[in-house]
């Protein structure tokens, strides 16, 4: 079932996520419904509280970015990123390493708007999966980038926190026009 996709003004998108204690059919659903959301809008991820659920649960699939690869690795070996994805994180911790890069990125949440973000280049990334076993992996290139993205949402953080004053000076009026749309 494809889901409504809240915008930036909507209070869910700053609240924090409950962490999820049990994986039960319930939460296997909503991931299922946010995979078809994510898949509808072309997105690479999303995080629950955009659909309006505030809880530790995010969806990613990076696949589709031939130009912004992604890289994975599972205990040190590096492994082949698309076998994994469609990817659902369930209270995911993210460790951040190496140095800040600047990428483009845009949100399901503010559509029409890209910034460039400065954030680490990697990530160690600790969840649980669907099936509530437990998921560990480093991270590189867009799919890092897409997991610190998500896992801001889950603590209420959006990318425009994000954003130098020049960024975010560039995108206010566009930012304030969603907000005045959605509160
Ligand atoms: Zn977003």
């Amino acid at each position: 079932m494809i889901l409504e996709i809240v915008k930036y003004g909507h209070p869910a998108l700053r609240a924090k996520g409950k962490r999820i204690e049990v994986v039960n059919e319930k939460i296997r659903k909503l991931a299922e419904d946010m995979f078809a959301t994510m898949k509808d809008a072309e997105g690479v991820g999303l995080a629950a509280q955009q659909v309006g659920v505030p809880v530790q649960l995010c969806v990613l699939d990076t696949r589709d970015v031939p130009n912004r690869p992604s890289r994975m690795k599972i205990d040190g070996k590096e492994i082949n990123f698309d076998d994994c994805m469609p990817l659902a994180l369930v209270n995911p911790e993210v460790e951040k390493i190496g140095p800040l890069v600047l990428g483009g990125e845009g949100c399901l949440s503010f559509p029409g708007i890209s910034a460039d973000v400065a954030r680490p280049e990697a990530v160690v990334v600790k969840a649980m999966g669907l099936d509530g076993s437990p998921i560990e992996f480093e991270a590189k290139g867009l799919l890092a980038r897409a997991v610190q993205h998500e896992h801001d949402h889950l603590h209420g953080i959006l990318f425009i926190d994000r954003l130098n004053k020049k960024e975010r000076d560039r995108v206010d009026r566009d930012v304030r026009r969603i907000a005045a749309q959605n509160s």
